[in-house]
């Protein structure tokens, strides 16, 4: 019988599914809505039921259900399984990897989404092959992970990677977090698209002003803002973190070379000492969240259960 993990990406609106092996192979997906308008309680209840079905699922089809990976955004304490604070969700101190283990009777790990995210991003997509990765997804906000040798740095508090909320434009539009002129204010795609329609008077998403480069003016200087913004924030993550590779994710990374090439540049016009890291768009798309799940759980394994296969990086 083969083994899997049952993984779970909790997002504010969907949970995206699935059962993954040790070769990090996905053997049967689902997406279940999140149903976050009936409160905490109601989503917990929803999370359970789903991983108790797709642990069922698994038995049905001829796998083993050996551990449960769960990524959920917010605020996350890795070490105790805690789910401490998540705005979309509800959450508040939520001992989310105790309630699953001992509903499934399997060891469970809880992750954060950008951090799992991003360690799938690491391990299995654009970031293999480099020890030093930030992952950065840019999309309705924009949060980081700095990934060493495929794992998350968490931080002491479960927060660390919030480069969204770096400030880079003092004074600038008002963030959700309370500041003016954080990175994810000026530019997130949900801020492209809120930039566009304001200038225009007309409503425009990021990919609308993405499609329209280079044949309109307005979105021309749109886009080149977001990407000063961009730069401004990345030289200050390569500043702190002096890694090997930049991943973009999110939905702004789908406009490809049309953000990689100019952000290479004006990342490379406010670099001095610092080393250039390469700038590359993430690989697995809305499905790394939850291998990163996956990978979460099977890292959570008993050392003896150890998977090498999956940790392409090599040991120093
Ligand atoms: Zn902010």
């Amino acid at each position: 019988m083969t083994d899997v993990v049952v993984a779970l990406d909790v997002g504010g609106t969907g949970i995206k599914c699935a059962l993954v092996d040790r070769d990090g192979v996905s053997h049967h997906t689902e997406r279940h809505p999140t149903g976050a308008g009936q409160g905490a309680e109601a989503v917990i209840g929803n999370i359970l039921g789903i991983a108790e079905g797709l642990a069922g699922k698994a038995l049905a089809d001829g796998l083993t259900p050996v551990a449960v990976g769960i990524a959920v955004p917010g605020v996350i304490d890795e070490d105790t399984g805690t789910a401490v604070w998540s705005a979309n969700l509800g959450f508040r101190d939520v001992p989310l990897r105790d309630l699953v283990a001992a509903r499934l009777g399997l060891p469970a790990a809880l992750g954060h989404d950008v951090r799992t995210g991003g360690a799938a991003e690491a391990r299995l997509g654009s970031g293999r092959g480099s020890r030093q990765v930030l992952f950065v997804a840019i999309g309705t906000g924009i949060a980081a992970a700095h990934l060493v040798d495929g794992t998350a740095l968490a931080g002491a508090h479960g927060a660390a990677g919030e480069i969204g909320h770096v400030v880079v434009r003092p004074g600038g539009p008002a963030c959700g977090c309370g500041q003016f002129g954080c990175l994810e204010a000026v530019a997130s795609a949900a801020a492209v698209g809120r930039h566009y329609t304001e200038l225009a008077g007309v409503p425009a998403t990021a990919a609308d002003v993405a499609t329209q480069l280079g044949r309109d003016d307005l979105a021309d200087r749109v886009w080149r803002e977001t990407v000063d913004a961009l730069a401004d924030g990345l030289v200050i993550a390569q500043a702190l973190f002096d890694v090997e590779r930049v991943v973009l994710g999110g939905g702004l990374a789908e406009a490809g070379e049309r953000l990689l090439e100019p952000l290479r540049v004006a990342l490379r016009q406010r670099l001095t000492f610092h080393r250039e890291p390469q700038l590359v768009t993430a690989a697995l798309g809305d499905e790394a969240g939850c291998l990163g799940a996956a990978l979460l759980a099977l890292d959570a394994l008993p050392a003896t259960d150890a998977v090498p296969a999956l940790d392409n990086v090599e040991a120093p």
